[in-house]
Parts: structure tokens; C-alpha cells; sequence
């Protein structure tokens, strides 16, 4: 079976896309990169935003077009949006032959490979499979926050941690196979709990694995991070010096909204104590503007709290109503030319703090971590999180730390040469 995969939407998107290509290479099929050699083209889609819904839609479009001259790919969908709008893509789309929902996704790779009779075949030893270096792990499913805003506790369901054994023998299992930096991932990993151990107990079960150089874990949530957590940052050196802790908005009255349960003030102290914990600690974020409500000052707020903590980086996102969620009754009544103004100032103010940190990066040595080498270029990353590029073709490179001079310096990049 030769299948094409695309993904929308956030690293657990990707994680699961990651995971169902590991099971079709453990029975051995190809993942393929055309339309034109694939026998199976699976959609992975994200509900979380009306524009990832559309975008969805429009690739079904495109595969309707290819199906009809080329009858024989089979067309699967899976993830947030076939859960939420299953049975209406498939009205849409009578090209599409298997819809799997979010909640489902565990079963995804099986019913996938048994369009193509395939799960009966004996399963190839899965240690013959070389991992990449930097891997994703999903450690926690759903999601019991019900920011007022978000789909995902609707379309994932109650948040399950899950065993912390089977977290521990995953990652060992790829870090066997070659994997070096390892991604933990949950809606909000702070409240990981199972039996006695939580996420900061977790984190030191993972890091005693052998050979592991890199741990990173998101997504944070500030209402639950603890400072066990924040003192194994600063202590454990093979946690990454990166936090992606969601600011969302600096006013508590659309914090209140937003039933996010924590004040800026307590948002502020947070960083605070990060800061002086793990001084060379990055730290990006989430913005929502035009969130029902949000005021010229309430926006002000936000912007000025983005100029005065000066995040490493951030993704803001213009409000959008989603079905089911308690904002859906709110009034949109942010008008959309307004989000899209508040959008491109906060960007635009973003975009000047990155180049001001980035500028001071130039000159300094980087510990990086190499994940690919193509073609005489490194492509490796800071413990911050920052892409480095530098000239250097040995093989031995990948998967090694190794120390980058970097001379020149981008927003998204980094570039420089081996020491
Ligand atoms: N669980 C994570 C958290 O709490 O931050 C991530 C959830 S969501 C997949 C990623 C980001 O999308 C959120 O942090 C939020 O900024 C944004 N988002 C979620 N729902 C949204 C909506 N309805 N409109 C605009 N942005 C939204
Ligand atoms: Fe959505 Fe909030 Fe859960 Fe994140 S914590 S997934 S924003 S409900």
C-alpha cells in the first residue's frame, strides 16, 4: 500500500499522523508524496478554526477532481473535523470511503489497512524501523478545560492521562530506533496525573532513558503549572529550555470570558519565576483577538503585555466562532476588519521583538541538536526551540549535539557554522 498523508492543524495532528505512518511501515507500506502514487490519500484534519475547516474542505475538492480520473484511490478522513462533521463530508464528498473521528484515532491505522485487506499480514519487527530524531508522544487524549472559545474538548472528549509505563516504554522504544528528542504531548500536560505520578514525575521517568539527549512537552496551561515542574526545568538538563505557555489575553475581564482561570497577574508571575529560574528559557505563546467583547483597551492590554514580556515567539489567531462551545451564544461582535487590524498589530510587534532577539543571538556559540542533514546542509535546533542551518555533510552529525557559530540570523532561522 503506497499512501499519501497530509496534515492540518496542531502538533497532535501531526503526532498521530506520525504514529499511523509508524504502524503502515511496521506492515510494510510506503508513504508517498504524489496523489499520482498513492493507492490511499488520508486527510488528517483540525476543527479548532473555521479557516482549517475550509482548508480541509477544499483539498476534499481537489481529490474529488483527481478520484474521478483516477478511480481506484481509496480517500480517508480522519481526526477532529471527521468527528465533527462526518457524515456531512460524506454527503459532500462521495469520493471519501472511510471517515474516522478523533475519538477513534487508535483504531485509525487498522481500518485504513483493512481497505486494502492488509491487517492480516504479518507485522515486520518494529525494531527494523529507524525512527527520526525528534519524535512526538502523545501522553494525555481530550480535554476537561472547556475554554469557552475551543472545540476540543467536544471533538476529543474528557482528558485520560495515560500510563505512564506505556509512555516510558514508547519513548524507550524509539529512542532504540534512533530517536534523540522526544516531544511530549497533551491539551494541557500540567494536569498529567496518573496513579502518583504527575507530569514533573513523569518528566524524570522519561529522562532517566539512555541515550535521550532532548525532552520538550507541550501544551502548557497556566491556571496548572506547577513549580515542581519549573524546578525540574531548571535541573534536568536534558529538559529543553522552551515553554509554550498560552497567554490567550492580558485583560481578566475576556481572561474571565475565555473560562480560563487564571489572571494576567498570576500570567505575569509565572513568567517571572520561569525567567529567573532557567534565565536562557524561551518562551512563545497563543493569542486570541476579537474574542466577543474585546475592547480598543482590552486589545491594548494584550498588546502591551506582548511589548513587555517579549515572548521568543507567538501564534495569534483571529477569533472564530465554533459550534457547541459557550462562545458560540456570545455576540461576534468584534467586526472582522477590526480582528484582522488586531491580528497584523500584534504580529507586526511581534515580528519586532523577534528580530531584536535574534540580532542579539548573532555571534554566539549554540548547543544544537542535528535532526536532518540534505544535500551538505545540517538542519538542526537550539535548546530554545530556534531552526539552525549550517554547511556540514557527516553522517555521524545526526542525532549528536553539536556547537553552531551563528553569523547570520532571521526571524524563523538561525545560520551559522560547525565548531
Ligand atoms: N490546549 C492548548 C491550549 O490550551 O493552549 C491548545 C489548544 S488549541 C488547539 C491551540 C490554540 O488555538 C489555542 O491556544 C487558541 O489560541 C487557539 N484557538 C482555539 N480555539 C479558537 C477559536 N475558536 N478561535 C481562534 N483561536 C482559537
Ligand atoms: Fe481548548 Fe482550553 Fe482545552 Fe486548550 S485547554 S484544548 S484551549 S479547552
Amino acid at each position: 500500500m503506497n499512501y499519501l498523508i497530509e496534515t492540518i492543524g496542531c502538533q497532535m495532528n501531526m503526532c498521530e499522523s506520525d504514529v499511523l505512518s509508524s504502524v503502515f511501515s511496521a506492515y510494510g507500506a510506503s508513504k508517498v508524496s504524489s496523489l499520482s502514487d498513492a493507492d490511499v490519500a488520508i486527510l488528517n484534519t483540525c476543527s479548532v478554526r473555521a479557516q482549517a475547516e475550509q482548508k480541509a474542505f477544499s483539498y476534499l475538492g481537489r481529490i474529488k477532481e483527481f478520484k474521478q480520473k483516477n478511480p481506484s484511490i481509496k480517500v480517508v478522513v480522519i481526526g477532529c473535523m471527521a468527528e465533527r462533521l462526518g457524515s456531512k463530508i460524506k454527503k459532500r464528498f462521495n469520493s471519501v470511503d472511510l471517515i474516522i473521528g478523533a475519538k477513534d484515532i487508535d483504531n485509525a491505522a487498522l481500518r485504513i489497512m483493512d481497505l486494502f485487506h492488509m491487517s492480516n499480514f504479518a507485522k515486520k519487527v518494529n525494531s527494523e524501523i529507524k525512527s527520526e530524531v525528534t519524535r512526538y508522544v502523545t501522553i494525555m487524549k481530550g480535554c476537561d478545560n472547556y475554554c469557552s472559545y475551543c472545540t476540543v474538548p467536544f471533538v476529543r472528549g474528557k482528558e485520560i492521562s495515560i500510563n505512564f509505563e506505556k509512555i516510558v516504554n514508547k519513548c524507550s522504544s524509539m529512542v532504540k530506533n534512533g530517536a534523540r528528542e522526544i516531544t511530549l504531548l497533551g491539551q494541557n500536560v500540567n494536569s498529567y496525573k496518573c496513579e502518583d505520578v504527575n507530569f514533573a514525575a513523569l518528566i524524570k521517568k522519561v529522562a532517566a532513558i539512555e541515550n535521550l539527549k532532548r525532552i520538550r512537552f507541550m501544551t502548557n496551561h497556566p491556571k496548572d503549572l506547577s513549580d515542581d515542574l519549573i524546578k525540574i526545568m531548571a535541573t534536568e538538563p536534558k529538559v529543553c529550555s522552551h515553554i509554550h505557555l498560552p497567554m490567550q489575553s492580558a485583560s481578566d475581564k475576556i481572561l474571565k470570558a475565555m473560562n480560563r482561570k487564571y489572571s494576567h497577574e498570576h500570567y505575569l508571575k509565572l513568567i517571572k519565576k520561569l525567567r529567573a529560574a532557567i534565565p536562557d528559557i524561551s518562551v512563545t505563546t497563543d493569542i486570541i483577538v476579537g474574542f466577543p467583547g474585546e475592547t480598543d483597551e482590552d486589545f491594548e492590554d494584550t498588546l502591551e503585555a506582548v511589548k513587555t514580556i517579549k515572548f521568543d515567539g507567538l501564534y495569534v489567531f483571529k477569533y472564530s466562532p465554533r459550534p457547541n462551545t459557550k462562545a458560540f451564544g456570545m455576540i461576534d461582535d468584534v467586526p472582522l476588519q477590526e480582528k484582522k487590524r488586531r491580528h497584523a498589530v500584534t504580529l507586526e510587534e511581534a515580528n519586532k521583538i523577534s528580530i531584536e532577539i535574534v540580532s542579539e543571538i548573532i555571534g554566539s556559540t549554540q548547543q544544537v541538536l542535528v535532526e536532518k542533514i540534505k544535500n551538505g546542509i545540517i538542519k538542526a535546533r537550539t535548546r530554545g526551540g530556534r531552526k539552525v542551518f549550517a554547511k556540514g555533510d557527516k553522517e555521524e552529525y545526526l542525532g549528536k549535539h553539536i556547537n553552531v557559530n551563528i553569523k547570520e540570523a532571521k526571524v524563523n532561522s538561525l545560520f551559522g557554522s560547525i565548531i
